[in-house]
């Protein structure tokens, strides 16, 4: 897989607001940072992390159009919480528009607003990116979870699916089934692993 960089950064940098590109670009230099320390293909996580929001740049309504005719079809929760449709129409965009064909990037970025159960290394390493990388400055608990990123990526993981839904909670906004879904599940296995570790198992 050999994808030219500078091209899909310039490509990028027309599409996106001057902050979005930096944020771009934080993520996909923190991705590789954790690939690095995880051991993943380096240029996958580039890429995921330089397309993750690929499709940030349209308002709610131009998305909901673009997903209509790519036939993407949306739910209802999704049509009334529009933020995490970008995730949704940016895997799209990132196969049709900027040819990436592997279903790992594609994951990966579909899944990064909400996080999936059982997701694979790159979902978390874009997810845990997306949150911890360095131009961000608002969320609670930067400084340790940076640093935890690089010792726990499950603990993480799931501390940030923690402080997001929180954060939701605190704001009144609708949480999306599929981002509860994914902290129960990772909810339970850190539960489940606490349980061996007292037991030895
Ligand atoms: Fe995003
Ligand atoms: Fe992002």
């Amino acid at each position: 897989m050999k994808y030219d960089i500078q091209k899909l950064r310039k490509s990028l940098k027309a599409k996106l607001s001057a902050a979005r590109y930096e944020h771009t670009l934080s993520v996909s230099f923190t991705a590789v940072a954790l690939a690095m320390r995880y051991g993943y293909n380096l240029e996958k996580a580039e890429l995921a992390g330089l397309l993750h929001d690929c499709a940030k740049g349209f308002d709610d309504e131009t998305m909901i159009q673009k997903c209509q005719k790519k036939k993407v079809p949306l739910t209802e929760e999704e049509l009334n919480a529009p933020a995490v449709i970008h995730a949704k129409l940016g895997a799209v965009l990132a196969k049709d528009k900027y040819e990436i064909e592997d279903e790992e990037i594609l994951d990966a970025i579909r899944y990064h607003t909400t996080g999936r159960e059982n997701m694979t290394l790159l979902d978390k390493i874009i997810y845990v990116a997306d949150y911890i990388e360095p131009r961000r400055n608002k969320a609670p608990h930067l400084d340790e979870l940076r640093k935890l990123a690089f010792i726990d990526l499950d603990e993480a993981l799931f501390q940030i699916m923690k402080n997001t839904l929180e954060y939701l909670e605190s704001k009144g906004g609708s949480i999306d089934s599929m981002s509860e879904r994914a902290y129960q599940y990772y909810k339970e296995q850190r539960e489940s692993k606490a349980v061996n570790v007292q037991t030895g198992i």
